[in-house]
């Protein structure tokens, strides 16, 4: 056994850029956390934070929010998704993405995965024929982007409104279009482990003014959407104002002024999260035993994670392989745990939607699917001793 330890921590962030530490402690000083908290024609940072995402996604509006979940909440309402209707979603996913569907009183229709990790297409195309499924909520889990193409095509085709799921793809692309200018709606998370670190957070972005408007009022905007920058003509409000409920969701000006600098920052640390992914998928491919999915050369993924099958191994070897993983201080989580811990879900444990349909890969894929954090804390050099551990690992466990 090789006695090589890995000491670093694999939850540990970077810290927020000194200029947002600074504007915190203004806003702090000021006491003016709340977004609408501004002397008239002053727009805050949350307004700012919009402004700024907005314009990086090349779209034409964008909402703060309180997480990713509230986001797709407010996605799916605004949208029109009413109590009862279907939801299209794929099985690999969060928790918070079932949440969000399920929170909007809709039923969630569970679509098979395929060994790639992403959406089963032709799984998609069936359960879409029926006729009275109108929605996919679309989750590029751990950043795995399906083929767009076909995506677009089969909703277009079956007259699907797409809402995606962007918490692991913010600053993505497939084939030189940003992953969340797909759909209707797109949706990201600030929450610490994802992109950009606000401790919890979520953006949404649209083209549609009657969207962004619905959005704006459910996530409490307490009549002042004159204050929203990222908005429609005030017209568009009239009619909305009075028939959309408050639903409280806001992001706060402390937040947005933490998360700006590292917008201006995001696509360096894209490459930096790259530069590691790419140093450890290399390393895990040349690891017998170890399947890891070829990705299409259309997407342009950010590696802030990364996933690898033991394919054709039992669950005591698996066990036994992240266990001896962990020992030498290699965090590896894994989706096919009996039991949901931490961050990964399958989608059994979500017995809260009743009934499930018994989705074969899904269950086949998780089942050896193995899943790390790539912080960017971790130098090239670390990457290399966590290959090391793990091809050392995998020999004396897996033979
Ligand atoms: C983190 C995450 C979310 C939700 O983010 P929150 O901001 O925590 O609500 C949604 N989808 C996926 C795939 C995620 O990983």
């Amino acid at each position: 056994m090789s006695c090589t330890q890995f000491t670093k921590d694999f939850t540990q962030q970077e810290s927020i850029p000194q200029a947002g530490i600074d504007k915190a402690l203004e806003i702090m000083a000021s006491g003016k956390l709340h977004r609408y908290n501004t002397a008239p024609g002053e727009k805050g940072e949350a307004a700012l934070l919009e402004e700024e995402f907005a314009q990086y996604m090349g779209k034409k509006y964008c909402l703060s929010c309180a997480s990713c979940g509230s986001s797709m909440y407010l996605a799916l309402k605004s949208s029109g998704v009413k109590p009862g209707d279907k939801v299209l979603c794929n099985a690999f996913t969060l928790a918070p993405v079932p949440g969000a569907i399920e929170n909007s009183g809709a039923e969630i229709v569970l679509v098979d995965i395929t060994d790639d990790y992403t959406i089963d297409l032709d799984d998609l195309d069936k359960k879409a024929k029926s006729s009275d499924v109108h929605w996919l909520l679309l989750s590029h889990m751990r950043g795995h982007i399906a083929n767009m193409d076909r995506i677009m095509e089969i909703c277009n085709t079956r007259g699907l409104t797409l809402i995606e799921d962007c918490a692991h793809t913010m600053g993505a692309y497939w084939d030189q279009k940003k992953s969340g200018s797909f759909g209707k709606v797109g949706c990201f998370s600030t929450q610490t482990y994802k992109h950009m670190n606000s401790g919890e957070g979520g953006l949404l972005v649209t083209d549609d003014p009657e969207v962004i408007a619905r959005a704006i009022i459910l996530s409490g905007s307490y009549m002042l959407y004159e204050r929203h920058t990222s908005r429609p003509d005030m017209s568009v409000f009239e009619s909305l104002k009075t028939m959309v409920p408050n639903y409280s969701c806001r992001m706060d000006n402390l937040r947005a002024a933490l998360l700006r600098p590292q917008l201006a920052d995001l696509d360096t640390q894209c490459r930096r999260w790259n530069e590691r992914y790419d140093r450890l998928a290399l390393g895990l491919k040349k690891i017998p035993g170890l399947f890891l999915p070829d990705r299409d050369p259309r997407e342009a993924y950010v590696g802030s994670s990364i996933q690898f099958s033991l394919n054709g191994k039992s669950e005591a070897q698996i066990l036994e392989f992240l266990s001896k993983c962990k020992e030498q201080g290699v965090e590896l989580k894994w989706f096919g745990n009996k039991e949901p811990v931490g961050f990964t879900s399958a989608y059994e444990s979500w017995k809260y939607l009743g009934q499930l349909p018994d989705l074969t890969n899904t269950r086949r894929i998780l089942a050896v699917m193995c899943d790390m954090r790539i912080p960017l804390t971790f130098t090239l050099e670390d990457c290399d001793t966590i290959l090391n551990i793990i091809e050392q690992t995998v020999k004396t466990i897996l033979i």
